[in-house]
């Protein structure tokens, strides 16, 4: 299996983001890079640089003015001039604009503020935009693509370690961390080379953005399992009656899980998912992979265990598509490379 990081993805390092009405630390910590890549090591895994791809495969799923924004948004906002007051130390809303804001269609933002476009593009307060981070999430949809690129010429599998995450990334805002839609652009390029193509989202978090991005698509079905969204982020998607629309009727799956639940339930649900896969018969897969379910996870609401990322793994795997991972969430730094090795070995296990 081929794997990609840049090492440009470790520079973003986000130092705010708000939480019950607090400004906390982030939990996208670039620790957890070196963790995944000590896993990968340990499997013998080489990891390879992505190429420089420039903006092309993210402007397949975002809109060129949402682009625009992120790309600039941290020397403008650095230029603001306020009587008396300083810009603060990254880009950060502080403002909500009614309607609009996650849509699969919507205009430019009406004003060139960029504080009016701070609230435009990013969607709440866990996506700061500090100096390195256009750069570090460039060269993550990066790696993404070029794992999409890797699989596209084996018809095997490839790993790509993105951070930032991108999953919650519509397109034309970011949010929960994620700026740039890596599984998105990973999944669209691989539309191009097999025509029909699966998505299946295992991080804790329903994949919203995503579900957005191909909502109308009866290309690319779109399945997500994922803690119970009523009281857990992303709240305002992720339900079990969201099943697409116009074209993509029945190309989308939710399947929430009670709070609490442990492996098996999880399990179940994977099951569930595979079947739906099964009868959409999709000639590749992107696998959206997070950690944060783990029941040690700082932000888990769920109680998996390790040893079920490697039953993920071995039920992906045994589908026998041509499959691209996707790093998604996980927070817990000391149990990401075990995760990891499990998902890894089960994956493995289930190719041969
Ligand atoms: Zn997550």
């Amino acid at each position: 299996m081929q794997a990609f990081f840049a090492d440009d993805q470790l520079l973003h390092d986000p130092q705010q983001f708000m939480r019950l009405g607090r400004l906390c630390k982030p939990t996208d910590l670039p620790a957890r890079a070196h963790a995944l890549q000590a896993a990968l090591a340990a499997h013998g895994i080489a990891v390879a640089t992505p190429p420089d791809y420039g903006r092309a495969p993210l402007e397949t799923v975002h809109s060129a003015n949402y682009l625009d924004f992120l790309e600039g948004a941290y020397a403008r906002w650095m230029a603001v001039k306020q009587p008396g007051l300083e810009p603060g130390i990254e880009v950060l809303p502080n403002l909500s604009p009614y309607g609009g804001a996650g849509q699969a269609q919507r205009g430019p933002c009406p004003s060139p503020s960029v504080v009016a476009q701070a609230g435009y593009y990013l969607r709440d307060l866990s996506c700061p935009i500090g100096p390195h981070t256009w750069h570090s999430v460039l060269r993550s949809a990066h790696s993404a693509v070029a794992a999409a690129d890797a699989v596209c010429q084996t018809g095997d599998a490839a790993y790509a370690l993105c951070r930032p995450s991108g999953h919650h990334a519509c397109r034309d805002s970011a949010s929960g961390f994620c700026y740039v839609n890596n599984s998105a652009c990973a999944a669209h390029r691989l539309l191009q080379h097999y025509g029909r193509v699966a998505v299946l989202d295992v991080d804790a978090h329903h994949g919203d953005g995503t579900q957005h991005i191909f909502y109308d698509s009866a290309d690319v079905l779109t399945v997500s399992m994922h803690a119970d969204p009523a009281g857990y982020y992303p709240f305002y998607s992720g339900y079990a009656h969201e099943r697409g629309s116009g074209a993509g009727v029945g190309c989308n799956l939710n399947l929430p899980l009670a709070h609490g639940a442990g492996s098996e339930p999880f399990l179940l649900a994977l099951d569930a998912g595979l079947a739906a896969l099964r009868d959409f018969a999709p000639r590749a897969l992107v696998l959206p992979l997070g950690f944060d379910t783990y029941k040690d996870d700082p932000v888990s609401v769920l109680k998996v265990e390790i040893d079920a990322y490697r039953q993920v793994g071995e039920r992906a795997g045994a589908l026998g598509l041509p499959t691209v991972i996707v790093q998604e969430g996980g927070y817990k730094v000391d149990a990401m490379g075990m995760a990891l090795d499990a998902f890894l070995r089960g994956f493995q296990a289930g190719r041969s």
